[in-house]
């Protein structure tokens, strides 16, 4: 099989496009599978280029097409391994660019090597220059991103100023948002017209800008969804749009929001919704709105965003319940040989037949112990057992009556890789 492999470093919208392209000059070149990390090439953990190495070393893969070899990856070190590693595996590894990657004669070796160091300098300079332009930008408190909505850079784009229409625009988009008590969507709701903010997170973000307050902010960290920090902010560059007893009341108003929020909820649950946990992250996986299909919605989870569908997992339950049951109870069966029931009989047999004075005290803790066990195992309900056999349960208009016997029964169901893995039961 021949595997694309493609790579940019940031989603933004250039380097989105650039992806395009990659995608597109490989299936042009015969990949009708493509795997793609929007990730750093220093970063050797990304989740598809791992998955990559692991198809190579399964021997389910005979060929690797790249663009170019800076996209395997931008550290020197790594890139020689995984080309030694292709070389190992008999799997031929080709850059569009740079022709066939291969480590097996003294020739080859040199040129892999030298793209390799080249890959890696140019990264370290892009970072050195970013990083310089940084540090200028903050010792000379220069505004460092485009202006927000309302204000525009000065000629020398060394000050933001009020722009000529936009701030007084802004201005009053304020006004109409303190009207309705901070609700962005009303808000916005009133403004059909042109105005750069469509949603509602669009409007957090803009009225948490400092610039907004006469700030300026440097180094933006996204903290979770909905909230975010700056490094360092230096305060009284500009003309504020908002004031801080406002910015003050906003903050106050979406706190209370959040507080109230599911309270006039009407949504019923779905028949799945909270039983599914992300395998990788470990965290509950949400329905997608008004879809089918669960997917693990943390934005730093690599694993985010690929979902499974639905029918998948209730068929998955369906055909392994029975058996996961069955290892449950058998866990719980004094004759299972990794019991603790069992080990417990055992020992006490053991230290009763050597019958030495001194154990007394122990067997009699050990057989508290069993007796606790005995009395907390729990029993499988078997009418439960004999209801969840039956596959009508499944169909879509029987899940009003499926998910309560699923929440009874099961913690959770385990997906990863768009694939539900494993079945774990309450205890
Ligand atoms: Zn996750």
């Amino acid at each position: 099989m021949l595997v694309g492999y493609c790579r940019v470093s940031t989603a933004s919208g250039e380097q989105l496009s650039s992806l395009n392209s990659q995608r597109s000059r490989l299936t042009r070149n015969g990949c009708n599978f493509i795997l793609q990390d929007i990730d750093s090439g220093l970063n050797c953990e990304r989740v598809n280029y791992q998955q990559l190495k692991a198809l190579v070393r399964s021997r389910s893969v005979s060929a690797i097409l790249v663009t170019s070899s800076s996209r395997l990856g931008r550290d020197a070190r790594e890139c020689d391994d995984f080309i030694s590693l292709c070389d190992r595996f008999d799997v031929s590894c080709n850059a569009l660019d740079e022709g066939r990657l291969s480590m097996i004669t003294a020739e080859d070796m040199l040129i892999t090597r030298l793209r390799g160091s080249i890959n890696q300098t140019e990264s370290m300079k892009i970072s050195q220059r970013v990083k310089a332009g940084y540090q200028e930008g903050k010792r000379q408190n220069r505004p460092m991103r485009r202006a927000c909505w309302g204000y525009k850079l000065s000629e020398d784009k060394k000050l933001l100023i009020p722009h000529p229409y936009e701030f007084n625009q802004a201005k009053k988009f304020i006004e109409t948002l303190k009207r309705v008590h901070w609700r962005p969507l009303q808000a916005l709701g009133f403004w059909n017209s042109n105005i750069p903010l469509n949603s509602d997170r669009a409007v957090h973000y803009w009225l948490c800008n400092p610039v907004l307050r006469g700030g300026l902010g440097y180094g933006f960290h996204h903290m979770s969804a909905g909230s975010s920090e700056y490094e360092y902010i230096v305060w009284g560059t500009h003309t504020p749009l908002l004031s801080v007893a406002d910015f003050d009341m906003y903050k106050k108003s979406t706190a209370a929001n959040r507080k109230s929020w599911g309270k006039n909820s009407i949504r019923k649950p779905s028949v799945l919704t909270s039983l599914c946990i992300c395998g990788y992250c470990g965290r509950k996986m949400s329905y997608r709105t008004g879809r089918k299909i669960i997917y693990c919605y943390r934005f730093n989870c690599g694993h985010g965003f690929h979902s499974v569908d639905e029918n998948l997992v209730l068929s998955f339950i369906q055909s392994n319940i029975l058996q996961t049951i069955q290892v449950w109870n058998e866990r719980w069966q004094p004759s299972h040989p990794y019991s603790q029931i069992s080990q417990l009989k055992e020992d006490i047999k053991r230290l009763i037949s050597s019958d030495d004075p001194d154990m007394s005290s122990a067997i009699q803790i050990k057989r508290q112990r069993l007796q606790l066990l005995l009395q907390v195992k729990p029993s499988r309900d078997d009418h439960l057992l004999e209801q969840l056999k039956d596959s009508s349960l499944y169909a879509e208009e029987k899940h009003y009556l499926l998910r309560p016997l699923l929440l009874k029964l099961l913690r959770a169901v385990v997906i990863q890789d768009r694939q539900p893995i494993r079945l774990e039961l309450n205890d």
